[in-house]
């Protein structure tokens, strides 16, 4: 096992791998922006390094600065949590070329999961439900697009193959449209990524979101841990999440995880992560695969008593998977609701001194936040400050205490969205269970304020 652990994040997720670590054994370093200074997990810390500046350029997405702190502090392997550095393969190939263990997947694989078209063609050959659409990239001819097209029928979405964080996507609803927004799609990621390749789906029109998560060990030992349902989504970004998904037959969800399972034992994948699929009339459709632990990730740690990133450090450092597919138990419900420094219904963020933090508490819920009475929430990064998880017997028991414990929470001196969140949690259709993607923004639109 490693002595030693470079943590290359920030907020809740660096003082979640510091905890993970400390229990077991291992010593954290964590790093730190000027604008990060105060942070809980730094004073907390044994050791801690300044990588540069507020902005994420020169700091957390500033691989000398990272990889030299690694070095002067002499630990063995580098988290990169996620966001930021935690999916860019150039930087895991980087900190295993410098001496380190990348606690993540192997470059070969990131770099095939973050291009959209390679990932779903080796889902395809592994087996994996995807999208009906174009075989890979779209060619240029305008004939042989309009061809494609009309073969999946419309509508259809055009999507750039290195895009990300719900940017670079187009719908089409007729021919007439098609090949502009073809052009206009490549020209936008062309800028925006690098890469001007697109390629064509069919576009649902009424999915849900759900994901399956997944370990694996270096010795192709792979399980999965059940499924999430992400639905409720403001700009493709997730706002609560549960697991399991309500109203999904069991044997589903077991067909789909044994697919993720054998896809991965197929790609040699290891440690955590996450295949994404788009649920419509019964069918699972893969959209995409996040190679990294995720937000999300203790809805299904409080559901199977699994612990996540642990167990993603102990592959890393060549340990077997510590259980098997038949001991893994889904137990009860878990929700959790992201917690962002921001107007709950403008969404306009709101950075700044926390005067007051008060935590829920109780059976069954957890806090994940790295937040304090007088922290201050810097502008420079993303606007959540923590996740309010909760678990129960049943989901109707796990949604009776995820209103107590908003009703518990107290956070004063900036916005949080702890108010559309109580809100949520009494909604009739959320409490019924299965909205779709479109739920959340058309609650959203109608109870405008
Ligand atoms: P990103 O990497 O930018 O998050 P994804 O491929 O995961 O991109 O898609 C993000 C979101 O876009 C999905 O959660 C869904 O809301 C929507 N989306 C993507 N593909 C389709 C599709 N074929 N049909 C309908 N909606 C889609």
């Amino acid at each position: 096992m490693f002595k030693k652990i470079l943590v290359a994040n920030r907020g809740e997720i660096a003082l979640r791998i510091q905890r993970a670590c400390r229990e077991l054994g291992i010593q954290a370093v964590m790093v730190y922006s000027e604008a990060d200074r105060e942070a809980k997990y730094v004073k907390l810390a044994e050791e801690a390094v300044c990588i540069g500046p507020a902005q994420s350029a020169l700091s957390y997405l500033n691989m000398p600065a990272i990889i030299s702190a690694a070095e002067v502090t002499d630990a063995e392997a580098i988290h990169p949590g996620y966001g930021f550095l935690s999916e860019n393969a150039d930087f895991a190939e980087r900190v295993e070329k410098s001496g380190f263990q990348f606690i993540g997947p192997t470059p070969e694989s990131i770099r095939m999961m973050g291009d959209k078209v390679s990932a779903k063609q080796a889902m395809i050959k592994a087996g994996v439900p995807c999208v009906p659409g174009s075989e890979g990239e779209l060619p240029d001819d305008p004939v042989q697009i309009r061809r494609i097209a009309k073969a999946v029928g419309y509508p259809v979405i055009i999507k750039a193959a290195g895009g990300g964080g719900g940017r670079g996507m187009r719908v089409v609803h007729t021919e007439a449209a098609l090949l502009n927004a073809v052009t206009m799609t490549k020209a936008e990621a062309g800028a925006a990524f690098g890469n001007p390749a697109v390629y064509l789906e069919k576009f649902l029109q009424n999915p849900r979101h759900i994901e399956i998560q997944i370990l694996a060990d270096k010795y192709k030992n792979a399980v999965y841990l059940g499924e999430r349902d992400c639905s409720m989504q403001r700009r493709h970004q997730k706002v609560l999440e549960e697991a399991p998904a309500p109203g999904i037959a069991r044997r589903l969800i077991e067909r789909l995880g044994d697919r993720c399972v054998s896809a991965c034992k197929k790609i040699g994948y290891r440690g955590a992560g996450t295949f994404e699929f788009l649920y419509e009339d019964g069918e699972f459709y893969f959209i995409e695969m996040n190679t990294r632990v995720q937000v999300e990730h203790p809805v299904t740690e409080m559901i199977t008593g699994v612990d996540i990133v642990k167990t993603q450090i102990m592959v890393a450092a060549g340990e077997k998977l510590p259980f098997t597919q038949r001991q893994i138990e889904i137990r009860g419900h878990a929700i959790e609701c992201r917690v962002n420094a921001e107007d709950p219904f403008k969404f306009i963020p709101s950075p700044g001194r926390i005067t007051m933090w008060h935590a829920p508490g109780g059976p069954g819920v957890r806090v994940d936040s790295h937040i304090y009475t007088n922290y201050f929430v810097p502008s420079n990064y993303d606007s959540m400050i923590g996740k309010i998880i909760v678990h129960g017997d049943t989901r109707e028991q796990a949604l009776a205490r995820m209103r107590t414990a908003l009703g518990e929470t107290v956070v004063e001196g900036i916005n949080t969205n702890i108010a559309l969140h109580r809100e949520l949690m009494v909604d009739a259709k959320f409490m019924a269970g299965g909205t779709n993607i479109h739920y959340l923004e058309g609650w959203l639109a109608q109870h405008k304020r």
